[in-house]
């Protein structure tokens, strides 16, 4: 093979390699190990929220709580107004997986000090006009909608125009489960 050739091919190898590395930064990693056996969807106040479970019951549960939620932050944050019509999709993924560094690797993990995480709200790596929230399987039914108030909370504030506040998404969270919203 001729030396031109040869490094024409290698341009064009080395091309390929940093295309499909920029495209493998999002959820494809994700979804390749993850399998949804139940997604359904709800309306909530003209929006649409999927959710993306393993079981009808947990599926069910989440959406009836992330309903809830949203009925109870309209109370939690009363002067705010919807400015951006964004669908929400929710995963339930295995801990591990979650966090595993080269699976989730759209997440910034350095931006928390790189430690293991049970749910996280994004909206940088989702399609246009939808966003995302990845919670982990892990936790008893008990704990899970606090963290899920949580991130639900992030999704109230982007769609709704406000800076990102972690301190109103633990307290709102707080004062869900304690049954104070
Ligand atoms: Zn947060």
């Amino acid at each position: 093979m001729s030396q031109v050739l040869s490094q024409f091919l290698k341009i064009v190898f080395l091309f390929l390699t940093i295309v499909s590395t920029v495209h493998a930064r999002g959820y494809e990693n994700i979804f390749n190990v993850v399998e949804f056996s139940h997604v359904q969807s709800v309306n909530i106040d003209g929006v649409s929220v999927f959710y993306h479970g393993h079981s009808e019951d947990e599926t069910n549960r989440s959406l009836h709580d992330i309903y809830k939620m949203s009925q109870k932050l309209k109370g939690y944050y009363p002067e705010s107004k919807i400015c951006k019509d964004i669908t929400l999709h929710v995963y339930s993924i295995d801990f591990d997986i979650l966090n595993n560094r080269e699976v989730s690797n759209f997440l910034s993990w350095s931006s928390w000090g790189d430690s293991d995480i049970d749910a996280v709200y994004d909206a940088r790596y989702s399609p246009s006009n939808t966003s995302a929230i990845f919670i982990s399987t892990r936790h008893a039914a008990r704990l899970k909608p606090n963290i899920l108030a949580h991130e639900v909370t992030h999704y109230w504030q982007h769609t709704r125009c406000m800076s990102q506040s972690e301190d109103e998404a633990r307290e709102f969270a707080e004062l869900y489960i304690t049954g104070k919203t």
